[in-house]
């Protein structure tokens, strides 16, 4: 988000600075996630994803690097009634909604597109114009083209506060160096919460923790779209001819980005389980990132009232990397003036401060791994 936002700035003439704590950009999710450029099962941010997708399209040649972005569709599988009853009435939604592609899939259907499944699928919903990025490839994408318009970085550099005149906020602080700017936006990903706490605008993040492994590549590769098992967790192939396998996120208040071995175990047992085939894929690379997932599921995202100077992008409950470029690029539009593309009325900043302030404590973060099982 923070490097998108500096970069559709300095393409607007802005000059923007990006502090970052970590020695490099996009080190943390955006850089370490399932790359999934996804629209359905979307609920308030549909409208969000399908602008992003569309924005995806071009944002190659936009930032001039390969992002080995592919539009490979995404088939989510129900394995039990519930699900498989709920796909007609979701895909009715989302197609009301303007995704007019999304399909209910038959059991044939799902088996001829995803093979080497165990025969208990009860059904499919697909959508053709969804996708898969690298993350490894995106954020620096957005940094150099940022550079080449003359955007600053300061790296190693954690904030530890903000700068204010009176409700105003008007730079940011790293330690005891002040740093002054007209406008400044927070995109701390799973560590935002402190600083919108700071102007009075409680904004709740739970950090969760994610894990996907990595399997050696194929000879003939089995899976060529995104696959997400509902309710459990996904898999999607690599231009490489990997796949990754991925789960939903636990809680994990130590904001750690550690590997959970046992946990993993269970994920690689229970994706043979759905396809039996793995028994003979070895696992090359696991690896975890830190996930932020807010009280009622929407991210927090534009200004805050009564707060002149400040913005926000943050909590987007693992599934911030597809809309990272276009909240990018909605940041840069309403910092200067614009309207925009979609309404943000949904991620209002100050949508659960209103009740905080008044004593009504807002939901629980709940966190979709620690549902499954615990
Ligand atoms: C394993 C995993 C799988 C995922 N899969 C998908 C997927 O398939 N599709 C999808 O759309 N989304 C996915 N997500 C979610 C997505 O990666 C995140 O929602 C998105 O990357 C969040 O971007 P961000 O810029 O808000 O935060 P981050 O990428 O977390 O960036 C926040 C940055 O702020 C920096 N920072 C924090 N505090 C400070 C400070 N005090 N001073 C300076 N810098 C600071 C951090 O170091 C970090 O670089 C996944 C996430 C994970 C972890």
């Amino acid at each position: 988000m923070g490097c998108a936002a500096a970069y559709y700035l300095a393409k607007k003439g802005r000059q923007a600075l990006v502090i970052e704590k970590d020695p490099g950009v996009g080190l943390q999710a955006s850089g370490r996630n399932g790359g999934g450029v996804r629209q359905h099962g979307r609920k308030a941010s549909l409208p969000l994803s399908m602008a992003s997708v569309r924005l995806w399209a071009t944002l190659a040649e936009e930032l001039g690097s390969e992002l080995e972005y592919v539009r490979t569709g995404n088939i989510v599988l129900a394995f039990d009634e519930e699900n498989a009853a709920s796909f007609e009435r979701d895909a009715a939604w989302e197609r009301d909604q303007g995704l007019e592609e999304v399909q209910v899939l038959s059991v044939r259907e799902c088996h001829e597109l995803v093979p080497g499944m165990e025969a208990r699928v009860l059904a499919g919903k697909y959508c053709p114009t969804d996708g898969v990025a690298n993350p490894m490839l995106v954020t620096p994408a957005f940094a150099r083209a940022g550079l080449r318009l003359g955007v600053r970085f300061r790296l190693n550099a954690p904030v530890t506060g903000l700068l204010q005149q009176g409700s105003r906020v008007c730079g940011a602080r790293i330690g005891a160096e002040e740093i002054e700017a007209e406008t400044v936006i927070n995109t701390a990903g799973p560590w935002a919460s402190r600083f919108s706490e700071q102007v009075g605008c409680p904004m709740p993040i739970g950090p969760g923790r994610s894990q996907l492994l990595v399997t050696e590549r194929f000879s003939r590769q089995m899976v060529h779209l995104w696959v997400s098992v509902r309710g459990w967790g996904y898999m999607r192939p690599t231009c490489a001819g990997n796949l990754v396998l991925g789960s939903a996120g636990s809680r994990n208040d130590e904001f750690s980005s550690h590997v959970d071995h046992p946990r993993l175990a269970m994920q690689a047992e229970r994706w043979r389980q759905f396809f039996p085939y793995f028994k003979q894929v070895n696992i090359i690379r696991t690896f975890a990132g830190i996930t932020e997932y807010t009280p009622d599921g929407d991210p927090y995202i534009g200004d805050v009232p009564g707060v002149p100077g400040y913005y926000v992008a943050a909590g987007f409950n693992g599934e911030g990397f597809c809309p990272g470029p276009m909240v990018g690029k909605i940041l840069a539009d309403i910092l200067t003036g614009g309207e925009p593309c979609v309404s943000l009325e949904p991620f209002r900043t100050d949508r659960l401060a209103e009740g905080m302030r008044r004593g009504i404590a807002p939901p629980p973060v709940s966190y979709p791994w620690d549902k499954m099982f615990y």
